[in-house]
């Protein structure tokens, strides 16, 4: 028996599959990551092909066969075509969509993996004069708002050994444990050989930032005044922090 159903999703990278065909990632809204089959994908004349590009959000129609799925219809909502109009928006969208597709698992729905996804190509897709800096928050805003999502949200408020409520100053991240480590903790920890780095030294207004992250939405994010120095910190701690806990 075929079971057809309808979802939407947003491509997230396709391949060439047999002769004729693509088989394509795509992190839809209600069933999470799947891959499903375009037949007849690798024609030219393809007209569901041309919904599927990468990156789009597409409305789908999906027959589910022995274990495969296989795309009945392909409606493309906005195929994001402002990203690929520029080299900088191709860049940050590759960066986010990639880092989906390794990390998560096929079949395990997380609405909310779809809804950060989309929104953050909604703000590419509208960015206008963004400069790098800016581009690089954006995604040191996703980056945490994912990993936190899958479980890694980082403790910011109390340390991550000793558990008392963080004093203003001299605490460290400590990417081993996924959060802030006092003073006191920070000078006994002893570091796991097998990393590079562990831990390293936060100030007060780059925790309040993180806080910020996780409880607001990007496009309030993106207007934080903030200097340099700290944005930097920002995005150094919060890739250094994904490097720990990739798992490819
Ligand atoms: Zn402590």
């Amino acid at each position: 028996m075929y079971k057809t159903y309808k979802t939407q999703g947003i491509v997230l990278k396709r391949i060439d599959w047999r002769e004729n065909d693509l088989l394509v990632n795509i992190y839809t809204k209600d069933y999470g990551k799947i891959k499903a089959i375009c037949k007849g994908g690798k024609n030219i004349n393809s007209k569901m092909a041309a919904h599927l590009e990468p990156f789009s959000l597409v409305d789908l129609f999906l027959i589910k066969s022995n274990n495969l799925e296989k795309i009945a219809g392909a409606v493309c909502l906005s195929n994001f075509s402002e990203i690929k109009n520029n080299l900088e928006k191709i860049y940050y969208t590759s960066q986010a969509i990639n880092l989906v597709n390794k990390t998560i698992k096929q079949g395990k729905k997380d609405e909310k993996v779809f809804n950060l996804l989309k929104n953050y190509l909604i703000i590419l897709k509208s960015s206008y004069n963004f400069s790098k800096d800016k581009y690089e928050f954006l995604f040191s805003i996703f980056i945490l708002k994912f990993l936190s999502i899958l479980g890694y949200m980082p403790e910011l408020y109390n340390c991550v050994i000793c558990k008392r409520k963080l004093e203003p100053s001299e605490n460290a991240f400590n990417y081993e444990k996924g959060g802030i480590i006092c003073k006191n903790c920070k000078k006994d920890y002893v570091f796991n050989q097998n990393q590079n780095i562990c831990q390293e030294d936060i100030s007060e207004q780059t925790i309040k930032i993180f806080r910020l992250i996780l409880k607001q939405n990007c496009d309030r994010l993106l207007k934080v005044k903030t200097n340099q120095k700290i944005l930097n910190q920002v995005n150094k701690i919060i890739r250094n922090y994904l490097m720990y806990n990739k798992y490819d």
